[in-house]
């Protein structure tokens, strides 16, 4: 049955909902990106039928009404998403695509910053954090209430870390490492993202593995040379799996620059953080999703 608009859902972590340190939801519940597994399959059960990824982008290339159903979208390549999502869905015969930054894997040291900040917040032994600030000052907070968390987490100083320039990124880490007591792990990628040797089992589950860049940064805030390494080289990563590649773009921050930049390395369509449905006539660079974030919020 064709309608007038396909619902693309964006999922990023599925986690138990154990508490982290001080009995606290650990970040990603707070932040609202992350779901169990009985969250999850409710969403699945309630999304009506499951369409690939190609339905919507056959239908835009087509200029034809899109189908009736949901496609359901994984940003970031974290570990479950192999481990424990695939073979669920393949279980009930459906697909997803999974987007994975292609530098942030097993092999390298590198994790998101994002996840960084997450992981020392979810482990700290010391209660009170302070971090240098971009451009003077710090910021000095609790980290053992859920009040406090909530800053580090969604606040001020998390919006200043993502507005950073990387070394200022690696700064504000260190501090935060030193202040709450405790070291990222070295093998923190390994534990946290798929390896690219696991793209390939994805596939053969019936996923389809998508690109969203190399190291994840916002692509809106680097240099042209940067932005072509960074689109272009998780794209040729990804094309090696075969078949056409699909694009996200990294906290869904684009424009005219990065839309002529991914358009340039032919994906088939690329995937914004824009909430809304995706309807005929729409861009295939620009699709809109819809969030699904963790169902209760607050302590
Ligand atoms: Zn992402």
């Amino acid at each position: 049955m064709a309608s007038d608009a396909t619902r693309i859902l964006m999922f990023h972590r599925i986690l138990g909902d154990a508490s982290a340190v001080f009995d606290l939801p650990s970040c990603y519940r707070m932040r609202g990106t992350a779901l169990t597994v009985p969250e999850f399959l409710r969403v699945v059960e309630d999304a009506g039928p499951v369409l690939r990824l190609e339905a919507v982008e056959c239908a835009l290339a087509a200029g034809e009404r899109l189908p009736h159903g949901s496609v359901l979208t994984f940003d970031d390549g974290y570990r479950e998403h192999l481990d424990v999502v695939a073979p669920l869905l393949a279980a009930r015969g459906v697909s997803a695509t999974f987007y994975v930054a292609t530098g942030l894997h097993g092999e390298a040291s590198d994790v998101a910053v994002v996840d960084a900040w997450y992981w020392l917040l979810d482990h700290a032994a010391g209660r009170v954090a302070r971090v240098p600030l971009p451009g003077g000052g710090e910021h000095r907070g609790r980290v053992d209430t859920y009040e406090c968390k909530t800053a580090w987490v969604e606040g001020e100083p998390k919006a200043r870390l993502l507005a950073a320039t990387p070394a200022q990124q690696a700064a504000m880490v260190a501090a935060l490492a030193d202040s709450v007591g405790c070291a990222l792990p070295a093998d923190l990628a390994a534990r946290l993202y798929l390896r690219p040797s696991e793209w390939a089992a994805l596939v053969g589950l019936g996923m389809r593995v998508g690109a969203h860049s190399v190291s994840h940064p916002r692509l809106t805030q680097v240099d042209d040379e940067t932005l072509r390494a960074e689109v272009e080289g998780s794209v040729s990563a990804v094309r090696q799996l075969g078949g056409q590649v699909a694009f996200a773009y990294p906290d869904g921050a684009y424009d005219e620059r990065v839309v002529r930049e991914v358009s340039r390395a032919a994906v088939s369509s690329s995937a914004t953080c824009e909430p809304g449905m995706v309807g005929r006539g729409d861009d295939l660079l620009r699709l809109s999703r819809v969030f699904v974030s963790t169902p209760r919020a607050g302590p």
